[in-house]
């Protein structure tokens, strides 16, 4: 099977065949169907996360189960299977608290990614975040693979396990915005084009946009922003806070990654209004906050991981969404490649000139 293995830091992907390993007894094969080019994986590609190589990037997927381990339950060959960024083991200490965002299969793995095949001259190949979704076949935990029901097609459901889950999590796990609040998104990228929905969908009277680009603003105000702001032209904390009785947004959401897009995002909230901080720019990086806006002022700031999601109880309410349409993926999917030309989408990524790229794999 094709997979586009990040063969060397900075390196062009090199479309190649692997001999995929055979599912161990809790994993399964999945025939992948379509997978989103994230904008993290421009960061993972440049170096900057620590990834080693060779490996698999993709971490959000989803496809057809071809074949399942001996100990694997609840999923069969054949069942469509979204393939999200986080695991759900069931067992560890975070999913036990209730915090499967935090699983250790993910985070404290001493293994590293798995070894998912091997490549024509015998080099071990790992799928980065558990998952590998930019080849033509996944080997998974069968505690990443959840099924989806619904009669949407395989290219809009691939945007679910992360964009989706991470945008409308954003809203309604982490900041949980009730009818008439104000809320700030910080980088208009997929993540905060699904979050101005969500923030919609909630009831927010007021959603500020902020984006240095303005065919981004506009997408924004597409999908829900009612006021949007240009960064590198205007005082966004003054237009904030003078749309806002002079306070600041009762939310504020990041998505952006650098350190001054934090720093923002917690000035545009109000006192005692929270945070959400999604973006990593790279690793080490510090951010540096005024002590009274986080020790006196009463702000809630929330560190989140894919929406701080719940896969079993947040992916049928967030499929209906998208079936009622409620949410859409329209304008944020922008061009669909094949894997072969996942180089394109990287540069477009990078370039930011898609907001999502996808990689379509022929069904056959
Ligand atoms: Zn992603
Ligand atoms: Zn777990």
């Amino acid at each position: 099977m094709k997979a586009a293995v990040l063969t060397a830091i900075a390196e062009p992907f090199v479309v190649e065949d692997l001999e995929y390993h055979p599912p161990e007894p809790g994993r399964v094969l999945v025939r992948t169907h379509a997978t989103p080019f994230c904008s993290t994986d421009c960061t993972n590609w440049a170096g900057k996360f620590g990834k080693v190589p060779p490996v698999i990037l993709g971490h959000a997927s989803i496809g057809e189960v071809v074949e399942i381990g001996s100990e694997v339950r609840g999923v069969s060959v054949g069942q469509r299977v979204l393939v999200p960024g986080t695991p759900e083991c069931g067992t560890c200490y975070y999913c036990a608290v209730g915090r499967p965002d935090q699983c250790s299969e993910l985070f404290d793995n001493p293994r590293g990614y798995p070894v998912v095949a091997t490549d024509a001259s015998g080099t071990d190949i790992r799928a980065s975040g558990n998952v590998g979704g930019y080849a033509e076949m996944m080997n998974i935990s069968a505690n990443q693979v959840f099924v989806i029901e619904s009669d949407l097609p395989s290219e809009v459901l691939s945007l679910m396990g992360c964009g989706i889950m991470t945008g409308l999590g954003s809203v309604f796990n982490a900041a949980r915005v009730t009818p008439g609040e104000s809320v700030s998104v910080v980088g208009v990228g997929h993540l905060v084009l699904w979050a101005v929905q969500a923030a919609r969908l909630a009831g927010a009277s007021q959603i500020f946009a902020i984006d240095p680009i303005v065919e981004r603003r506009e997408l924004a105000a597409q999908l829900g922003a009612t006021h949007v702001l240009d960064p590198t032209t205007e005082d966004v904390l003054d237009e904030v806070r003078s749309a806002t009785g002079g306070r600041g947004s009762d939310h504020a959401i990041e998505a952006a990654g650098p350190a001054a897009s934090q720093e923002l995002a917690v000035s545009l909230a109000r006192r005692a209004g929270t945070v959400v901080l999604n973006g990593v720019k790279e690793l080490g990086t510090t951010v540096t906050l005024t002590q009274t806006t986080i020790a006196v002022q009463g702000r809630t700031i929330i560190s989140t991981q894919n929406g701080n999601v719940r896969m079993r109880r947040d992916l049928p309410r967030y499929v209906s969404l998208l079936e009622s349409g409620g949410l859409d993926a329209g304008p944020i999917i922008t061009n669909r490649y094949p894997l072969e030309k996942i180089n394109d989408a990287m540069q477009a990524s990078r370039e930011l000139r898609d907001i999502s790229g996808l990689l379509v794999f022929d069904p056959s």
